[in-house]
């Protein structure tokens, strides 16, 4: 049995204070939530805060991304150990970060072997864009995406890898995909990747998440899905009483 996960993927919005309150009015109705993995992915800036906020709480924290060298010379970016001092978990090959700035699968590869290395828990975003899903190149696309960026990465590691379905055209639009065809997506193209690059029993173990324009509307269409574990959520996680019921949805 894989446990659900949902994760709010706050993106570049809230300053520390306004970071502050959205947690506070959030958190009661979150903590009350049985058997869900719930984190929350903050800004960098707002990450040593809120760590402190969910101090004895159930709640995790992530970043929306990170550098996979240790330390040096790369003005602006963020190093493993750094997120490490806060979090448990970092969102990785973001859509938005393919697009805006220049992420490959390489890229997400390396950040992923980073991840792993310092105990973080990387959840791995994949999807197609509108132009190929309307060219038949969803399964070409999105399986690419895992195996390159799975690359080397060991069977042991692999167990506690996610990975988050998020086809680019349902991010932001209000457009989500149908939980049917999500979960075919899962089911004929993610899984069979995973299992190919490790084994059947360790691809069963890895939880997949779908992500793109959940609400609390249409949250349970994808969670009643069997191979969809949770969702990666970014405008719903900014609204407290939505992401409460979003994760309500998941138990
Ligand atoms: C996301 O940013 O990962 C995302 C799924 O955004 P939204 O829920 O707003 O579509």
């Amino acid at each position: 049995m894989r446990t659900p996960l949902i994760a709010g993927n706050w993106k570049m919005n809230k300053t520390v204070e306004q970071a502050r309150a959205l947690v506070a009015e959030m958190l009661p109705g979150l903590q009350a939530v049985p058997s869900v993995e719930r984190v929350l992915c903050p800004p960098f800036t707002a990450l040593m805060p809120i760590s402190a906020m969910l101090v004895g709480t159930e709640i995790g924290l992530g970043a929306q991304n990170m550098h996979w060298e240790a330390q040096g010379a790369f003005t602006g970016e963020i190093s493993p150990g750094m997120v490490k001092e806060f979090c448990q978990y970092v969102i990785l090959g973001h859509s938005e970060r393919r697009t805006y700035f220049g992420e490959t699968d390489q890229t997400v590869n390396k950040k992923v072997h980073a991840a792993l290395a310092n105990q973080l828990i990387p959840i791995v975003c994949v999807g197609e864009t509108l132009e190929e899903n309307e060219a038949g190149r969803t399964a070409e696309v999105v399986a690419r995406q895992v195996c390159d960026g799975l690359k080397d990465v060991s069977k042991d590691q692999a167990a506690k890898l996610v990975i988050a379905y998020e086809p680019v055209w349902a991010i932001g639009t209000g457009r989500a995909a149908s939980g049917e065809v999500a979960n075919r997506v899962l089911a004929e193209i993610i899984r069979p990747a995973l299992a190919g690059l490790f084994d059947t029993p360790t691809a069963q173990k890895i939880r997949i998440l779908y992500g793109g324009s959940v609400t609390a509307a249409n949250a349970q269409e994808f969670f009643g899905q069997p191979e969809i574990d949770g969702a990666l959520v970014g405008g719903a996680s900014l609204k407290p009483a939505e992401f409460v019921n979003i994760a309500i949805a998941a138990a």
